[in-house]
């Protein structure tokens, strides 16, 4: 799947956001969007190559011309998949949508109560008594003492999808956001576990996304994980989102490092492989993020990426 980067704006603030640095490459400004123009542009490029597509910020909710996006995405055939913070007022297009007739899909990026305003929470709340149907929650870990508890609390009532999407707070390219270090890689661990077990005894299960790894888990650890149903590849692959400008980037975090024009490869594939290609130049020779990696059996049987590249730049 890949993810169209709508718009940089966003008033939810959060300390680990990826995103925020987007425009500190001296190139981007505020107010860039990616044009309806040029979505239909890379799709006529790529044809049936997205049965589904991300959509993303910043804060997609205040992209001016989600409603005619969506529109064109259904005339594709294409699944929406809406990355949200569901903190604003629900914008034109899903106001008094039918969800029973339009295939779409949202991800909730979802914080502790006190991360709210009053106004904000509200906006939440409605967005979820609308919406529930087609909600998961996305949580991101960054603080190793907080309690989840919450999660299921909201899953519970609003009867969301019982799967909990899990990020790892990581460090963009150079730094400059809140992260996890990888010295606390295995409190990390154990947390996760944690986690993953209180989930399970709600009958909710764990997807882990990129920048966990293996050795953050013992033996012991992985199993109580499988168990519990925790799906977990330990992978750093292309995640591929495109911005304003069909300029492409390999990942938030990298966002900085290394871009290509979308429309400059033939297909989907082609494009994956020059980021491989280009990491793979950039990254050489250090094969993951601790100096065992090298040596590592989970590295050469390719069960861990080694960490998030980006680490490497910090
Ligand atoms: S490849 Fe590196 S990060 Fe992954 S399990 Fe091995 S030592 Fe850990
Ligand atoms: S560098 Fe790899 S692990 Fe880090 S965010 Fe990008 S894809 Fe994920």
């Amino acid at each position: 799947m890949a993810n169209l980067y709508l718009t940089h704006k966003c008033n939810r603030g959060c300390s680990f956001c990826f995103a925020r640095k987007v425009l500190n490459d001296g190139k981007g400004h505020i107010d860039d969007l990616l044009s309806v123009d040029e979505i239909k542009q890379l799709l006529e490029h790529f044809p049936n190559q997205f049965p589904e597509i991300g959509l993303l910020g910043g804060e997609p909710f205040l992209y001016p011309y989600l409603d005619k996006v969506l529109e064109l995405l259904w005339q594709y055939r294409i699944i929406p998949k809406i990355f949200t913070s569901a903190t604003n007022p629900i914008p034109v297009g899903l106001a008094g949508l039918d969800i029973a007739e339009k295939p779409i899909n949202f991800v909730v990026n979802i914080g502790t109560r006190d991360s709210y305003s009053e106004e904000k929470y509200a906006n939440l709340l409605r967005f979820f008594s609308m919406f529930h149907t087609r909600s998961s929650l996305s949580y991101t870990i960054f603080d190793l003492k907080a309690d989840t508890s919450f999660l299921f609390d909201i899953i519970n009532q609003f009867q969301l999808a019982r799967t909990i999407r899990v990020g790892v707070a990581l460090p963009i390219y150079k730094g400059g956001n809140q992260y996890i270090k990888k010295e606390d890689y295995t409190t990390l661990g154990k947390y996760v576990v944690k986690f993953a077990e209180n989930a399970s005894k709600q009958n909710i299960t764990l997807g882990l996304d990129c920048g966990f790894v293996a050795c953050m888990f013992t033996t012991k650890e992985i199993g109580i994980l499988q168990c519990c149903g925790v799906r977990a590849s330990f992978c750093c692959g292309a995640a591929l989102d495109i911005g304003p400008g069909l300029e492409a980037w390999n990942c938030f975090p990298l966002f900085q490092l290394h871009k290509e024009k979308a429309l400059e490869a033939e297909n989907m594939g082609e494009l994956i492989k020059k980021f491989r290609v280009n990491m793979n130049s950039y990254f050489g020779g250090q094969p993951g993020i601790f100096e065992k990696c090298g040596a590592c059996k989970h590295y050469m049987r390719k069960t861990c990426g080694g960490g998030c590249k980006s680490f490497k730049s910090v």
